[in-house]
């Protein structure tokens, strides 16, 4: 492994010393021709093993709702033999899928099947993501006094992100498209203190993101992130 990532400071946790390249977007979101040149970054194996934990279920999961053929293709030439490795999720998976109706993506309505989604995992995977890319592109790691915050946007939630956080001014911004369009996103830095940053995500060009898979309203398909201050988080409108 190149020195870059072994002996720096983990980039999760911000203590550990790294022992590990840690993909920031796990391989295995993607398909295998397109997983050249994915952001790398050092890990200590703690974070490294827990981040993968969620990567596994995610990878397993995300593929149901993606909107891009990359994950239908993914769905069937991959997830199946994800699942036959991990019969406790497929079981699980199995015994609680249901059916309701969505609406797709031209509006119109579609039965559609639903599978027992653990948000919060997303959303944590979120949250190493969005440290993983603040020391990839501008080598800027949070320490205890910061936060990052990560949610589901509607889009509603995800014009407000846009207006409040995103176009605000700043030097350092990133527009990055991996693996065909797998994953994309936008950050941007803060100018006073590089910690500020904030983050809109697409998995599969908008995964549904529905928990409740019953309502015919709004889901969202994007994810949000915030790194800031402790101090700042209690003035921010996200609660
Ligand atoms: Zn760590």
């Amino acid at each position: 492994m190149s020195k870059k990532y072994k002996n720096k400071i983990c980039v999760y946790c911000g203590n550990e010393s790294s022992k590990t390249a840690d993909h920031v977007f796990a391989r295995e979101f993607f398909l295998l021709t397109k997983r050249d040149n994915l952001p790398k970054v050092p890990s200590c194996l703690c974070c490294n093993g827990q981040k993968s934990q969620l990567e596994h279920y995610l990878s397993s999961l995300l593929p149901f709702g993606g909107q891009h053929q990359d994950a239908k293709t993914n769905l069937t030439e991959m997830v199946p033999k994800r699942l036959s490795r991990n019969q406790r999720l497929h079981e699980e998976l199995n015994r609680n899928k249901s059916y309701s109706l969505l609406r797709d993506s031209s509006a119109q309505v579609v039965t559609s099947m639903v599978l027992p989604f653990d948000g919060e995992k997303l959303l944590t995977l979120f949250e190493y993501i969005t440290k993983g890319l603040l020391w990839h592109h501008w080598q800027t790691l949070l320490s205890d006094e910061y936060f990052v915050q990560t949610l589901a946007l509607t889009r509603a939630g995800e014009d407000f992100f846009q207006n409040k956080f995103l176009n605000l001014y700043s030097p350092n911004r990133v527009s990055v498209t991996l693996g065909g369009d797998t994953f994309r996103y936008i950050g941007a830095q803060g100018v006073d203190d590089p910690r500020i940053s904030a983050w809109v995500f697409t998995v599969y060009n908008g995964v549904r993101l529905s928990e409740s898979g019953t309502d015919l309203g709004e889901t969202s398909t994007k994810i949000g992130a915030l790194t800031g201050s402790k101090r700042l988080l209690e003035k921010l409108p996200l609660a």
